[in-house]
This record gives structure tokens, C-alpha cells and sequence, in this order.
């Protein structure tokens, strides 16, 4: 696209929105960000709440690319491993790549929006309305209408690119849903999710540097540190059973029996309460297809793509499309209809597999880490990794620390496995041989 000041609408000021803004706002276009909420700078209640997420290698390329690298990693925690806790307190420790070193950052989900929204202001040229809410759009003529929550006035918008970064419940998607072709699937898991706290005052007690994980088999507990030595809990679980846990007694039995160390840690009344004054959240997955509608619409980040969090991916890929977006916008000699239909045709497939990958890593985190069989395959993936690195590289190393497509991480994986039974078959067989001549000798 043309930098002559042409004019991009991005709609929701969420992690992938306002990252979105400034990146167009570094390529010298008019840019509008629509927020429906109001500015969580000056939300106290939002300005309290410590929630955070992982950061790795795609977000961390992205936020180097606006500036933001150093500012966003000089407030985050690094990560070298996952610490796992047995029912008896038994720690073990998982580093994510003793091969290179390769770390994930823990960063508050408040700050680095606060952050993401500082830098977009700054740019002259991009304008950030709160308040302001996509009520629908008329993708057939190419316009929006945003309601101003303040006065509840209704306006029609319109822009060379209006670009939805709306979230998982997307309104710009669902005017995309009633076009031709248009293809959606949307998957809400039975298993959903409860936050708990663990306050400074005891989160000294916990390693530091890791993220830790209670896992239990049919579900799972992690926690992510905070820059003031708390730590964020989160319980995964059933729906059902958190269903069942409706009173003091039967919370207290639950983690007393299966996360016994916890609970010094995140303390009884702060556990009871949270329990009894919380609903779990539900977690969703949703590939759609295309991308993109016409010659100027776009859904990037949740609103095209939301998964389960398990790979600590979603924020992260839908930083990757912004930067996938900016490498196309840079090809001066397209038109933004071509340059949105070469985006969905280069990202569909990847998110799709990383929506999958989302999906995987769950029963890796709350079950397979625990088996002798999977700590073997990770023995062996990593002496394959030192030794041919450009050959075998092993999954969570391709997706959590390169910019390798997603796809081809999913590829891989499978040759891998392929590969890897192989050997195993070759190796029993072997086996088999030698003891059935020493029977016969
Ligand atoms: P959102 O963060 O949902 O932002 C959408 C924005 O749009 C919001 O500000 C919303 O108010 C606004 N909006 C919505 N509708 C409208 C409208 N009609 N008009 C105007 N504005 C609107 N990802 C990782 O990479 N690493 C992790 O460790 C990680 N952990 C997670 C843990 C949990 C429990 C969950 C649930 C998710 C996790 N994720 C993680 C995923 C990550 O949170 C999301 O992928 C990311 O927030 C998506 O950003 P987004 O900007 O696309 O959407």
C-alpha cells in the first residue's frame, strides 16, 4: 500500500489492536483504533488485577520491529523451564532448551497493553478512541458503524484497510460469517479455567524462573511469576468438576489431596473465597477462512484465530500477523486488496495449525509430561538437536523459539514421531533377536 497518509481503521486496543496501531502508525498512515472499553490507564480495578502471560520468540520479533523489545522484556520474568510438582511435593525441573539456552518471558498482560497503547499514541498520526464500539458492519459497502458509548451516537466509518483485531468474539467477523465461502468452526472445550493468586508474601517460596505445573492427568494447575514475587495460578479443570467443589469442605478436601503444596502458598481463605466468588471462564478455539473480505477488510490476532492457551501461542501468533501484514503492506507495487488476500492465503493454514498444536499441548502439559515415555523422546530429541540442529528440531523449540510456520513445526513433528517409532521398533526388535539367540545358545 501507498504510504502516501492513507487512512487504516484498526477496530479493539487489545494486545494485537494496539500493537497493530503502532505498527501502521510507524508506516506513516492515518490510523483510527477503536476500543470499546473504556482506557484501562485509568481503570484502577483494571490497574490491580495481576494477570500475565507468556512471551516468546514470534511476539519478541514483532515488538522489536516497533521499538518495544528492550521496554516490553526490561518489565518481564524469564522462564527457563517448566518445574513440575508431584502429588507429594516432589519438584522436577524441564528446562525448555538446555541446547541453546532459549527462555520464555512471564509479562503482565495490564503493563504490556499499557505499553503497546503508550507507543501507538505516540505517533501523530494515530488517533485512539475508547469508548467507541463496533456495532456492525456492512462489509458489502465497505463500511462500519461505531457507537460512541459516551453520547451513544451512531456513525458510519470507512478506510483504504480496516483491520478487525476484536477479539475472540469478533463483530467484523460475524458480518464476514453471512459472505459466500466463508468458512468457520468454533470449539468451546469442556474443560474451562479459575485464576488464583499467590501473594508476594509467600511467592518467595516458590523457584523462581520457572513456569510450574501441577499436573494431575485429566487436568492441571500452572503458575506464572509477577515482578513482585507473586504468582499467577491458573486451575484447569472439567467444567463438571469445578461444578462439584460448591463449599468450603469440599474445596478444602480437593487441594489438600491433589495440590497439597499449594495450599500454604495461595492460603485458605484467599483459595475458599476465590472459589466460591468466581465462575470458571470457558476456553474456546475457532479457525476460520479466509482472512480477509473484499478489497479492505482483515481479522487478525483472537478475531481470526483464538485457541486454547496451552502453548502460550495466542498472543504471540497474532503478533506474528502483524508483522506478516507489515512485510506485505512494505511491497509498494500492491493494491490492499491484493496485499489482504496474499495475508489470508500465507496465514490461514499456520494458524490453523497452531489452533491444533493449542489443543496438543494440553495433554503434554497435564499428562505426558508425567510418563517415563515422554521424558525419553525429549532425551532423545534434544541429543538429535545438539547434534544435527538444522535436521531434528524438535517441536516446542520450532514454536516457541524460531519464526518457522507453524505448519511446518506441525510437519515436522509428524516426520518426527514417524522417525522416532522407527527407531523404537528397530531398537525392540534388536532386542528381541539378541534374547532369543541367547536362548537357543
Ligand atoms: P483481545 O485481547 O481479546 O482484545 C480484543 C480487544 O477488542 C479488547 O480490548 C476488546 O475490548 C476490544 N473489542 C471487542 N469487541 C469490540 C468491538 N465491537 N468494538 C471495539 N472494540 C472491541 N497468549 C500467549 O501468547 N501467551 C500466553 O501465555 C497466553 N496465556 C493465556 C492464558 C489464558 C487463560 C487465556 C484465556 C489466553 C491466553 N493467551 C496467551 C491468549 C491471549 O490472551 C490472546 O491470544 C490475546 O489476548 C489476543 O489478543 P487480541 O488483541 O487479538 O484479542
Amino acid at each position: 500500500m501507498y504510504q502516501d497518509r492513507r487512512k487504516v481503521i484498526v477496530i479493539g486496543g487489545g494486545l494485537v489492536g494496539s500493537l497493530c496501531a503502532c505498527f501502521m502508525g510507524q508506516k506513516g498512515y492515518h490510523v483510527v483504533l477503536y476500543e470499546k472499553r473504556s482506557d484501562l490507564r485509568k481503570d484502577s480495578y483494571m490497574r490491580g488485577r495481576s494477570i500475565n502471560l507468556a512471551i516468546s520468540h514470534r511476539g519478541r520479533v514483532a515488538l522489536r520491529s516497533v521499538g518495544l523489545e528492550e521496554t516490553v522484556l526490561g518489565s518481564a520474568i524469564p522462564m527457563q523451564g517448566r518445574l513440575l510438582h508431584g502429588k507429594t511435593g516432589a519438584l522436577q525441573s524441564m528446562p525448555y532448551d538446555p541446547v541453546f539456552n532459549n527462555c520464555i518471558y512471564s509479562i503482565g498482560r495490564n503493563s504490556l497493553n499499557e505499553v503497546l497503547l503508550n507507543a501507538a499514541e505516540n505517533y501523530d498520526n494515530v488517533k485512539v478512541k475508547f469508548d467507541h464500539k463496533l456495532v456492525n458492519a456492512d462489509i458489502r459497502r465497505g463500511v462500519i458503524r461505531v457507537q460512541n458509548k459516551t453520547t451513544t451516537e451512531v456513525f458510519e466509518e470507512t478506510a483504504d484497510l480496516i483491520i478487525g483485531a476484536d477479539g475472540a468474539y469478533s463483530v467484523l467477523r460475524s458480518a464476514m460469517l453471512m459472505t459466500p465461502m466463508f468458512q468457520f468452526n468454533q470449539t468451546h472445550i469442556e474443560h474451562g479455567y479459575l485464576e488464583l493468586y499467590i501473594p508476594a508474601s509467600s511467592g518467595d517460596k516458590m523457584t523462581p524462573n520457572h513456569l510450574h505445573i501441577w499436573p494431575r492427568g485429566q487436568f492441571m494447575m500452572i503458575a506464572l511469576p509477577n515482578k513482585d514475587t507473586s504468582w499467577t495460578v491458573t486451575l484447569f479443570m472439567p467444567l463438571d468438576n469445578f461444578t462439584s467443589l460448591r463449599d468450603e469442605d469440599s474445596i478444602m478436601y480437593f487441594f489438600e489431596n491433589i495440590f497439597p503444596d499449594a495450599v500454604p502458598l495461595i492460603g485458605k481463605n484467599s483459595l475458599v473465597h476465590t472459589f466460591l466468588s468466581t465462575k470458571p471462564s470457558q476456553l474456546i478455539s475457532i479457525k476460520c477462512s479466509p482472512h480477509h473480505f473484499g478489497s479492505k477488510f482483515l481479522i487478525i490476532g483472537d478475531a481470526a484465530h483464538a485457541m486454547v492457551p496451552f502453548y502460550g501461542q495466542g498472543m504471540n501468533s497474532g503478533f506474528e500477523d502483524v508483522s506478516v501484514l507489515s512485510e506485505l503492506l512494505d511491497k509498494n507495487h500492491l493494491e490492499v486488496k491484493e496485499i489482504i488476500k496474499l495475508y489470508s492465503e500465507m496465514r490461514v493454514q499456520n494458524v490453523q495449525a497452531v489452533c491444533d498444536l493449542a489443543m496438543y499441548n494440553y495433554v503434554e502439559m497435564r499428562d505426558l509430561v508425567m510418563r517415563k515415555s515422554f521424558r525419553a523422546r525429549k532425551a532423545v530429541d534434544e541429543v538429535l538437536y545438539k547434534l544435527c540442529p538444522k535436521i531434528w528440531f524438535p517441536l516446542y523449540n520450532s514454536v516457541s523459539f524460531s519464526s518457522l510456520e507453524y505448519r511446518r513445526c506441525l510437519e515436522n513433528k509428524k516426520l518426527q514421531d514417524k522417525i522416532y517409532s522407527l527407531l523404537v521398533g528397530v531398537l525392540l526388535l534388536s532386542f528381541l533377536f539378541v534374547f532369543i539367540n541367547i536362548l537357543r545358545y
